[in-house]
């Protein structure tokens, strides 16, 4: 029989990302039995979040510093600005070490399901932000999820950036879709291979 503290504490991990009762449970169980070298550990770390974390009033990163370490950063580009939804984007796109500029978190998608509408979004901030690095500002990336919600905010911020901005110097681009590196064309859901075939490089000028 399992405790009623226990269960608190296991109903409340299931609900997290990834989470079931199951793995919940197990979880459980191994901070019980590690309770000075993982619990205790563990329990100090997410106290210093609480009551540290701060949002970004520049790009709405999640930091303990406002600026975030990204916005303080000098060799982070003034020039790109990468727009992706969530925090965990910004941490995935650092991990792959391939881009040097500047992002803006719009803190979700729009969804019908969900009822995200725009006003909802960091987008007002976007805009504002765009008018300021308007001078320094070559390119917007915009990286968004390859689904319905990723696709319909992609547009209705591109539809915003050249209401707001007629006759603007920057380039506005996306992520390229299509072949996953180690991808078998046997093994694609029927999207991605359309989506590769219509995207496909010219190999002329190799
Ligand atoms: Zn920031």
């Amino acid at each position: 029989m399992i405790g009623s503290q226990f269960k608190d504490i296991i109903s409340r991990l299931s609900r997290l990302p990834g989470l079931g009762p199951r793995s919940a449970r197990r979880l459980v169980l191994f901070l019980l039995k590690n309770r000075q070298n993982i619990l205790l550990p563990l329990i100090d770390s997410l106290k210093a979040i609480h009551e540290n974390i701060k949002t970004c009033s520049i790009c709405h990163n999640l930091d303990i510093e406002d600026p975030c370490f990204v916005c303080v950063d000098h060799k982070k580009s003034e020039t790109i600005l990468c727009i992706v939804a969530d925090v965990s984007d910004i941490w995935a796109i650092e991990r792959s070490q391939t881009f040097k500029g500047r992002y803006h978190v719009l803190g979700g998608l729009l969804s019908v399901s969900e009822g995200i509408a725009p006003s909802q979004l960091n987008i007002e901030s976007l805009l504002n932000r765009i008018s300021h690095m308007q001078n320094s500002l070559q390119e917007i990336i915009i990286a968004l999820n390859a689904t319905i919600e990723g696709q319909t905010t992609l547009h209705v911020i591109v539809n915003a950036i050249h209401e707001k901005f007629t006759d603007h110097n920057f380039n506005i681009t996306t992520l390229a879709q299509g072949l996953p590196i180690g991808g078998e064309l046997d093994y694609l859901d029927d999207g991605t291979l359309w989506t590769a075939f219509s995207r496909r490089h010219n190999l002329n000028a190799a």
